[in-house]
């Protein structure tokens, strides 16, 4: 029998190219035959990683910024140009595959591309959403726009009494994704959200697959009775995980420029002595923000590492940090690492993170306990479920104009570095790799979500 082939579509941001490399060789190593599409500036970067396995190729479509997204670009008229645009060269992309003989049984697509479900329907190809947060976010949304609207919206109001959504942990409006506030300036995705339950509850057995896994999220996964969301992950390299592929150490999809030496200089340092900090691949912290965790980082004492994203202009005078010199003698600032490389490195003792999906899947399969620190987006949401939920790390207080101070940090630093969160830390990071191991719960539900697509087509 022929392997079945699927088209898998990601939005052009690190964020999603990296589960969604996951999830791609993870349909290949059940015996599937995957193309993974992304915008041409995406794909031209990943082109120069490593070669991928047999049984995964790589296709592109034009999302109108084939030079790539400028500094400043608006982010909503890049929504609305990529969503045009991409319907079009998407279209185009799928048709030459049908031309060329190439059955393909299924499209995937990632968070905020409803429309390609459009695309591959104009095609009479099924399509399902892989959704790259947690489940309760999943929820959170599904309950906005299923009869609580007005409750969530009202937190803003009575911001001192938690909202109770069947299913999910109690939440403070500091704990709700930000895209909900109306004054949020990237609120013009909730009617992509508000799209995406739209097609799901059209189909007639109505799923989505999460990158989360059961033991992670048990109520949240069975909240919702109207689809079944079906726990496929954590989407993360198998060697870091599961350790089946071991040359699979990397996601293998970089948009940044890693830089050189990192490793070796965390080889030299004592186990669990390292602070490593990052905030993904779009948030940036202020200036003053910067000032405030370098001094803290310096009171601290301990070695840290620091990614702080370039923008690749020359840096001003008034960018540098007013204590370099202590912060060189302590640590090492990088412009990009392999983030999981350095998770899973014995020498690091904890992780002040922004808590973007990714970065908080991570920190939960190597084992390492956060200081979290949420900007926007689905960050607040995910925060609260570490330090509420899973108790693996505490959440930073900023002060009244919204700033971590250096103290609070310290404080934060304190305590995640002890035992506690790390032994809590340590036994979600058992259950992630028993989940994706060989008849795991996330193993299973990918294999019978296969097979059952694969008897559907026959
Ligand atoms: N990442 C990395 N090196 C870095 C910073 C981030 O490899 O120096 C990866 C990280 O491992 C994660 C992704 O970039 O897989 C960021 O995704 P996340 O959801 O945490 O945050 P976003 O960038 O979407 O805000």
């Amino acid at each position: 029998m022929a392997p079945p082939h699927f088209l898998l579509v990601t939005f052009p941001g690190q964020g999603h190219i990296n589960p969604s490399l996951q999830f791609a060789k993870r349909l290949v190593r059940v015996g599937a035959h995957v193309t993974f599409a992304t915008a041409i500036r995406a794909h031209l970067r990943m082109a120069e990683s490593k070669s991928p396995p047999e049984g995964l190729s790589f296709a592109s479509f034009s999302d109108g910024y084939d030079e790539g997204v400028k500094e400043g670009q608006d982010i909503e008229v890049y929504m609305d140009d990529l969503k045009r645009r991409g319907s079009e060269t998407l279209s185009d992309l799928i048709a030459s595959n049908l031309e060329n003989g190439r059955r393909l049984l299924r499209v995937f697509y990632t968070t905020v591309l409803p429309w390609v479900a459009d695309v591959a329907r104009s095609h009479g190809i099924p399509s399902t959403l892989v959704w790259i947060q947690p489940a309760t976010v999943l929820d959170f949304y599904y309950y906005y726009f299923h009869g609580y609207g007005d409750l969530i919206r009202s937190t803003g109001d009575n911001p001192s009494l938690p909202i109770q959504l069947p299913g999910l942990p109690p939440l403070m409006a500091s704990d709700i994704p930000s895209f909900c506030n109306s004054k949020d300036e990237y609120n013009f995705t909730l009617p992509l959200f508000q799209r995406h339950f739209e097609i799901l509850l059209e189909e007639a057995n109505p799923r989505v697959l999460a990158n989360t896994f059961d033991a992670l999220e048990p109520d949240a996964i069975r909240a919702i009775d109207k689809f079944k969301v079906i726990g496929i992950g954590p989407l993360i390299p198998s060697a870091f995980l599961d350790g089946q592929d071991p040359s699979d150490t990397s996601f293998g999809g970089d948009l940044f420029k890693s830089s050189s030496g990192y490793i070796e200089w965390l080889d030299m340092k004592p186990k669990a002595s390292v602070i490593y900090l990052s905030f993904g691949s779009i948030s940036v912290l202020s200036k003053p923000q910067k000032e405030e965790m370098a001094r803290a980082l310096v009171e601290a004492g301990r070695p840290f590492l620091w990614v702080i994203r370039t923008s690749g202009k020359e840096e001003r005078d008034e960018d540098r940090l007013s204590c370099e010199e202590e912060l060189e003698n302590l640590g090492m600032i990088v412009p990009w690492c392999s983030q999981v490389e350095v998770l899973s490195h014995h020498s690091v003792g904890c992780f002040v993170t922004h808590c973007g999906w990714n970065s908080t899947s991570e920190s939960l399969v190597c084992g390492v306990p956060v200081v979290a620190f949420p900007q926007w987006g689905d960050q607040q949401t995910n925060a609260k479920l570490v330090t509420d939920v899973w108790r693996t790390g505490v959440k930073v207080t900023p002060n009244e104009q919204g700033l971590v101070e250096s103290d609070e940090m310290r404080r934060c630093l304190e305590l995640v570095m002890g035992d506690e969160m790390r032994r809590n830390a340590q036994k979600f990071r058992d259950l992630a790799r028993e989940a994706v191991k060989e008849g795991g719960s996330s193993d299973k539900n990918l294999r019978a979500f296969v097979d059952e697509v694969r008897e559907a087509s026959e």
